[in-house]
């Protein structure tokens, strides 16, 4: 059985302006002299995408969104659907991730619709889990990291349409990452869960770990078994940054 590509992808979350769009030019850049043994995305906020996907084009950087809603279209002010992503260009879509369960409210039955909508548009939805401080100091993280895969993940799941990643609430901008022994359990958990339900096909599903990668530690969790890859926020920003994390496929 092959294992599913390596993907390092960066969240930009809401920073970044057209004076930023010259670190996709320096990341392509690094990426061409120096090799990258991964797929490689950045998620930019939707102001940056058209721009982002120009000064990048030809080269192997991939843009995507950080959110997507449900519906084609519709009376859903500030929203922005996965068919629009996929019109600029666009090839992954964030779905799920803390901040927008947090902020949002957004539930895994929300996520669940948006990364269904997305898959439907052709777009591979990356679908983000995690557990708070507290579920972890209380034991209950696999629980908690379960039942959000398994209420997140939409029927026809597969390499093709789907990534999963891990980000420990309490590991996202904070410089704190959990032992390499932890990510292993939380990512097994995640890849027997996916086997169960998707069979073969379970196998060869993503699974990204994020919170706090940066180039220092991302040779060793990206050493993990079951870690196929990387979201990544603040090294995100800077080419030099990112590069550093990539060259951990080297
Ligand atoms: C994230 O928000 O997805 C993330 C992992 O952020 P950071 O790398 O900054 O912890």
């Amino acid at each position: 059985m092959t294992s599913p590509k390596p993907l390092v992808a960066g969240n930009w979350k809401m920073n970044g302006l057209l004076a930023n769009v010259s670190q996709m030019t320096e990341l392509n850049q690094l990426i061409s002299d120096g090799g990258a043994n991964c797929d490689v995305l950045l998620c930019p906020s939707t102001t940056l995408i058209s721009s982002l996907l120009e000064a990048g084009a030809g080269g192997k950087v991939m843009v995507g969104g950080q959110d997507c809603h449900a519906n084609v279209s519709g009376a859903h002010t500030g929203d922005i659907s996965a068919e629009m992503l996929k019109d600029l260009g666009c090839s992954y879509v964030i779905v799920g991730h803390s901040e927008r369960r947090a902020d949002h409210g957004e539930t895994s039955a929300d996520v669940n619709a948006k990364a269904a909508a997305a898959q439907t548009q052709g777009l591979k939805a990356i679908i983000c889990c995690g557990e708070s401080d507290e579920e972890r100091s209380s034991g209950k993280t696999l629980d908690v990291v379960l039942e959000q895969v398994k209420a997140s993940i939409p029927q026809d799941a597969k390499n093709s349409n789907t990534v999963i990643a891990y980000e420990p609430v309490w590991a996202i901008g904070t410089g704190k990452v959990p032992t390499a022994n932890d990510v292993e359990e939380v990512h097994a958990a995640i890849r027997t869960l996916l086997i169960q339900r998707f069979g073969e096909e379970g196998a060869l599903i993503g699974i990204l770990y994020g919170g706090s990668v940066k180039a220092s530690n991302a040779s060793e969790l990206m050493g993990v078994q079951n870690v196929n890859g990387a979201l990544v926020g603040g090294a995100s920003l800077k080419a030099a940054d990112f590069y550093g994390i990539i060259e951990a496929y080297k």
